[in-house]
């Protein structure tokens, strides 16, 4: 995702290199392609322009320190202001009610059900709670059984009333129901129409009223763009919603919905769905998020996700490897095991600092490991500990017995030593040097 943004500023970017200093001259031009990057991203353009604006303002006059490329100072000044227009900090859901009760509102196909899975799912296995799922969509009995379909999958209760008409109604007894049984999260789906209109809006308003949410949520496809954020303004002038959900990540190669969607209904987003699994849901960090449209990577949700999966006693035995330097082929693979499990590659992938631009034109597929592990399988029990050893000569006869090419091990020989680098940074307290080193 979000690759012909960072592409785009990249190259803006490229522009100051040489200089020492920003000025009013040498910015503008590189402000401009930025201006052109984010409209191109699909950004609204009074934002983009105010967004330019304001960065010029901060950079001009700055002394570019010794040390520092203009270039680099200025992605630091874009990033914190990316972040900013982003909503700053991280938004929290607000679970104080008994039950806590989340409304899901959005246009149908935006995710809203599935998203509703991730967040009991969510809730369920990361807060400890028990939630309960409603289906309060009247108009189309497949969603009430993709919702149970859901429910059954991750293991949570789904209420639903299928002769019933009327959604108020449903979403009542449901909150009856959740305090009689003791589930403390009400997650209730609601139906949602191809495109706004008034009968929807009317409908929902009115769950909205009598069930009272502590929690609001808007759920909206990144992928449509600039018709995300006019979709947003619309049910926000109906519900004051708390929160955006921002779905489909994974598949949004422009980024302009998770950069507008902030500034024009004022509501953060919450999370963001990357896929289509249980699992694939993140709590949204704007800087983070920031860091990724900058190409940057997004290491810190990349370690979290991989912390999740890892199990300890694994990860301490691993620790106790890099800090001895005895990380070898044997843990990578290993390694790529545990990655397996985490889900979506290409999510993975567009986490890496400088992988999603290196391999934005290679078709990945869930068996991309499959070299890889062709490779590793070829290698000696002493090669495996010892990669130092592997020269050219080993190097070929590993290419022929895994079947692939000398230029495939090298790339990995590669990969696997930038991975040992990093993971070693990783040690220090809260992997503080990995983030200086990436200019954070
Ligand atoms: P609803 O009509 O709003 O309830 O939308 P659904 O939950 O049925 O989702 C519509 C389609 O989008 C389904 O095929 C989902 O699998 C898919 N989908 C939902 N969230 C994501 C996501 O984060 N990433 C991807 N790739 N697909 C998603």
């Amino acid at each position: 995702m979000f690759d012909n943004l960072s592409d785009k500023l990249d190259k803006a970017f490229h522009i100051l290199k040489g200089h020492g200093k920003i000025t009013e001259v040498n910015v503008a031009d590189t402000l401009k392609e930025v201006r052109r990057a984010l409209l191109d991203a699909d950004v609204n353009f009074k934002i983009a322009k105010d967004f330019t604006t304001k960065v010029k303002e901060k950079a001009i006059g700055q002394d570019v320190l010794t040390t520092l490329q203009p270039g680099q100072l200025l992605v630091k000044l874009v990033k914190d202001e990316l972040t900013e227009l982003m909503g700053g900090d991280v938004a929290g859901i607000n679970l104080s009610g008994n039950p806590s009760i989340i409304l899901m509102s959005g246009l149908q196909g935006s995710g809203k059900t599935t998203f509703s899975g991730k967040l009991a799912n969510f809730l369920k296995t990361k807060k400890n709670k028990k939630p309960l799922l409603v289906a309060c969509d009247i108009y189309r009995p497949a969603a009430i059984n993709q919702l149970h379909v859901v429910g059954d999958q991750i293991g949570v209760e789904v209420y639903s009333e299928p002769e019933n008409k009327n959604p108020v109604e449903i979403a009542q007894n449901a909150i009856k129901h959740a305090k009689a049984n003791g589930f403390n999260v009400v997650i209730v789906d609601t139906a949602g129409r191809l495109a706004v209109d008034k009968e929807m809006m009317d409908e929902i308003a009115r769950v909205h009223k009598a069930i009272e949410p502590q929690e609001t949520l808007f759920v909206v496809d990144a992928m449509t763009g600039q018709d995300a954020v006019n979709t947003a303004k619309a049910f926000n002038d109906i519900l004051n919603f708390d929160g955006v959900i921002l779905t489909k990540l994974d598949g949004d190669t422009r980024g302009g919905a998770a950069i507008s969607i902030k500034s024009v209904v004022n509501k953060p987003i919450k999370f963001v769905g990357t896929g289509e699994k249980m699992e694939a849901i993140d709590v949204f960090y704007p800087d983070r998020m920031a860091e990724r449209i900058l190409g940057m990577g997004d290491v810190v949700s990349l370690v979290e996700r991989a912390q999740e999966q890892f199990d300890e006693e694994e990860a301490r035995k691993l620790q106790k490897k890099i800090a001895k330097n005895e990380f070898g082929f044997d843990d990578f693979l290993t390694q790529i095991q545990q990655v397996k499990k985490m889900g979506n590659m290409k999510d993975l992938v567009g986490m890496i600092p400088g992988a999603s631009k290196a391999m934005k034109d290679v078709e990945i597929e869930d068996d991309a490991f499959k070299h890889i592990e062709a490779i590793i399988h070829s290698m000696t029990p002493i090669e495996r500990t010892k990669p130092s050893i592997i020269d050219v000569k080993r190097k070929a006869r590993i290419a022929k017995g895994s079947g692939t090419k000398v230029e495939q091990v090298n790339q990995l020989m590669k990969q696997f030593d930038q991975m040992s680098k990093m993971m070693k940074m990783m040690q220090g307290p809260g992997g503080k040097n990995l983030m200086k080193m990436m200019g954070g």
